[in-house]
């Protein structure tokens, strides 16, 4: 495989290094304080073209690949992984639509979101089940051509500002994960309560709360796919998702790097930069290293998907590596920069990349599954 960037992606790469040292570095630490949502960014981000860039032209995207959308992750995540957690759950809900809409569907709901004029977030998660995504709780029952649907979401990213969400809720409980089918529904939707910003380790200035449906109505062409399709179309859409956020962990693991790159250069201690010391210039070998092994695990997930070739088994790898080196790299930059630093930040948001979208205990099943039962 040739993971060589083309002439395209690199300048996709170089627009977004600057825009995210630009527009994100200077804010990333006071929204991280105050939890400041990064409107202005979003609003940059969607001029750029970047809400939608892997959805097609027709429908208000850029029409790119996933490995230019990883390159653009990566570039986000190393600044401001806040704002890149924020595009990876837009991405979710569209990518859903995309992925199992109507051509109606896809002009009314995937054509504002591919294009930035609106949000989007994804609801799966509810507070009795995580992992077990299975066992969600929330039902969906017809009503005279409706849907009403009821129950909580639980750790919803952008789920209080979204404009437009893609909802897994159970239309048939007697079948079990079978049962389970995709809703779009409208942010505004009466009977649907947001919950505040919930008090996160990390990514504070993303938008993560509940949400409790109460009696939500939902007109019947919202119904993504067949009923009791939703979970198998949930957990395709997590594949591309995992792909995105092991992307976000690269670029955190990079930014781990290069700031304890700079401070070793700087720092003396004994007379000398602590760079000189070898017990500092192992470290950043090793975070150098696992960074490169594992972005070459993202791009080859990222080049399978692009191929349209089987990526279940790449892509939890990618996850899996890409958030353990990100957690290694962070725990050294924080050594490296002793009692002093804001590189803190790194290591509360790669801890989420152990998390979200599937723990890496439930990566370490997939890739054991598809090994046994697949190869
Ligand atoms: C900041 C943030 C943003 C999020 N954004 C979203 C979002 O936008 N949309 C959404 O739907 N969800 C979202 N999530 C939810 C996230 O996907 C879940 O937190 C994650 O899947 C884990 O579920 P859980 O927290 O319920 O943990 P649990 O499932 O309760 O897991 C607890 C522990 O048990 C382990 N465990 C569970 N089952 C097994 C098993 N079979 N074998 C071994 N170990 C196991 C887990 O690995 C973990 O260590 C977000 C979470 C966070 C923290």
């Amino acid at each position: 495989m040739d993971f060589a960037l083309s002439e395209e992606q690199l300048a996709l790469q170089q627009a977004v290094r600057e825009f995210a040292l630009r527009e994100l570095k200077p804010g990333a630490a006071r929204r991280d304080d105050t939890g400041e949502f990064p409107i202005e960014a979003i609003a940059e981000m969607r001029k750029m073209g970047l809400m939608g860039m892997v959805f097609p032209p027709e429908f208000g995207g850029k029409g790119l690949d996933y490995i230019c959308y990883t390159v653009v992750v990566e570039e986000l995540a190393r600044v401001d992984a806040a704002t890149a957690i924020t595009l990876l759950a837009h991405n979710l809900c569209s990518n859903h639509i995309n992925t199992f809409a109507t051509e109606e569907q896809k002009s009314k709901y995937l054509a504002p979101l591919a294009s930035g004029e609106k949000l989007g977030a994804w609801a799966l998660t509810e507070p009795e089940a995580g992992s077990d995504a299975g066992g969600i709780r929330t039902k969906a029952r017809r009503d005279n051509g409706s849907w009403i649907l009821n129950g909580n979401k639980f750790f919803i990213t952008n789920g209080s500002r979204a404009d437009t969400l893609v909802v897994m809720a159970s239309t048939d409980t007697s079948k079990g994960s079978k049962g389970i089918s995709a809703f779009i529904v409208d942010g505004d939707s009466p009977g649907l309560r947001k919950g505040k910003n919930l008090d996160k380790l990390g990514y504070r200035a993303s938008d993560t709360v509940a949400l409790f449906l109460d009696n939500v109505r939902v007109p019947g062409e919202n119904l993504l796919g067949e009923p009791g399709t939703g979970f198998a179309g949930a957990m395709d859409v997590l594949d591309a998702g995992r792909v995105g956020l092991a992307a976000m962990a690269v670029g955190i693991a990079r930014g781990c790097m290069e700031e304890s790159v700079a401070y070793a250069r700087k720092r003396e201690a004994f007379g000398r930069p602590i760079a000189d010391f070898q017990a500092i210039q192992w470290m950043i070998a090793d975070m150098a290293t696992e960074t490169g092994a594992a972005r070459l695990l993202v791009r080859q997930a990222a080049r399978l998907k692009d191929e349209g070739k089987p990526f279940t088994l790449e892509a939890a790898m990618a996850k899996l590596f890409s958030s353990e080196t990100a957690m290694k790299a962070a725990l050294k930059a924080v050594q490296i920069h002793g009692g002093h630093g804001y590189i803190k930040r790194y290591l509360r948001e790669a801890k989420l990349c152990e998390i979200g979208e599937g723990t890496s205990e439930i990566q370490r099943m997939v890739i054991a599954r598809e090994i046994l039962e697949n190869s």
